[in-house]
């Protein structure tokens, strides 16, 4: 039977484009699906087939300066404080608009906290959309945190301790499951939890039970995105991106431009929009934004902020990662990227134009990288995320 669901999104491309194949495979199988988020990134899920809904949201960008990172534990805190502030003020008049149409299910983004709110006032079950690391008593927030580089004696305990109490007492002011949760999670407890990672690259994979679905990556009609071509002299492609959200790295982009140009390499640098584009040496081509499918499925070597999306995307496309942290998240994705031979992680505070060309060639030319990057990717295509999605979502609603 057709139901519907409201999916309630963090405005970032990180966070949208996960959802749009299993929103295309819902509305595919009959499925309406309403979906919330800022208003700049609605054009994706209408396109996927959704009936947009104007999330608001005003929460300042995390101050980016590249390494060491500006984005510690008490900018966390304080963003949740005033997601929760925000959540609080906007769900009213979003309950009465939902309640006009309502939903079967919230399908929310478990790095926000106004999916969960909803779907509490509205009565209907909740199901967590994680665009990255699952979390459970075996690999926790914490964990992330430290593995990411943040020294565990900084005061992260307490920080974290202090995260906790806030989370518990909105949880409990608002009648949400989990204000006694013991994990450092960021989303209270939820029967399905849809998590865009497959378990094999999940850390502690195998801890999560059968409440955690991995679907892993998959592109749906992105994939068919034709708006770049691979260069007609067949030169191998460097693709460069620091992604959408911590990307503000001139200096970054300066550095790459000195490591290869002029070299036998066509690199695709995409710098975000808060740069200048630099001028490009012949050999480059620089913009704003690139169909990153289209080129990874012609690159090379990825040098990549390993944004859990990119780095899944380029594993998918069999495309080796050189990864170039932004933030504590990313340390960790690159690192899982190096522990499973999929490629390297450099030192975000130690990269210099000669280390990214060196590495960048190693990578290229390292036949164990590139025979398991080949492996992992069969893997990831033998599998439709959206498919398991949908099945999971018709399943608890049944
Ligand atoms: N992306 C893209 N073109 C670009 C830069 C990014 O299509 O030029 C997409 C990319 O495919 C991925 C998302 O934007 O799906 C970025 O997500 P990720 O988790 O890698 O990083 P974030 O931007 O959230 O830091």
């Amino acid at each position: 039977m057709s139901k519907h669901f409201a999916f309630v999104v963090v405005p970032g491309h990180g966070h949208v484009n996960p959802t749009v194949p299993l929103v295309e495979k819902l509305v595919a199988r009959g499925h309406r699906v309403t979906y919330l988020t800022a208003a700049e990134l609605l054009p994706a899920a209408v396109a996927a087939g959704a009936t947009p809904m104007e999330r608001p949201w005003a929460l300042p960008r995390p101050a980016q300066r590249g390494y060491p990172f500006a984005y510690s534990v008490k900018v966390l805190v304080a963003r949740l404080r005033a997601a929760q502030e925000q959540a609080e003020l906007v769900s009213p008049a979003l309950v009465s608009r939902l309640g006009q149409d309502p939903p079967d299910a919230v399908c929310y983004d478990s790095m926000d906290v106004l999916g969960p709110l909803l779907a509490a006032r509205l009565g209907v079950p909740m199901i967590a959309l994680m665009p990255s690391w699952a979390n459970n008593e075996h690999f926790d927030l914490h964990d992330l945190l430290v593995r990411g580089g943040l020294p565990d004696d900084s005061g992260l305990k307490e920080e974290l301790g202090e995260l906790r109490l806030t989370q518990a007492r909105f949880r409990s002011a608002n009648g949400l499951p989990g204000a006694d949760a013991p994990a450092l999670a960021y989303e209270p407890p939820s029967p399905l939890h849809l998590v865009f990672v497959p378990r094999e690259f999940q850390i502690a994979g195998d801890t999560f039970d059968h409440r955690f679905r991995f679907l892993g990556p998959s592109l749906g009609s992105r994939a068919a995105d034709r708006g770049w071509r691979p260069p007609a002299d067949g030169s191998p492609v460097l693709f460069v991106s620091l992604g959408t959200a911590f990307n503000d790295r001139a200096d970054f982009y300066a550095q790459c431009i000195e490591a290869f140009g002029g070299t036998r390499w066509h690199v695709v640098m995409a710098v975000g929009e808060r740069v200048d584009l630099p001028p490009a040496p012949d050999n480059f081509a620089i913009a704003a934004y690139f169909p990153q499918p289209a080129v990874l499925d012609g690159a090379t070597v990825f040098l990549s902020h390993t944004g859990m999306n990119s780095t899944l995307e380029s594993l998918y496309y069999g495309v080796p990662l050189v990864s170039v942290p932004q933030m504590p998240e990313q340390v960790v994705n690159g690192g899982r990227v190096a522990e499973l031979g999929l490629g390297r992680r450099l030192d975000p505070s130690a990269v210099t134009a000669r280390s990214l060309r060196q590495t960048v060639e190693e990578v290229a030319a390292d036949p164990g990288i590139r025979g398991n990057v080949t492996e992992f990717a069969a893997r990831l295509r033998a599998v439709n995320g959206a498919v398991l999605g949908a099945d999971a979502l018709e399943e608890l609603l049944r």
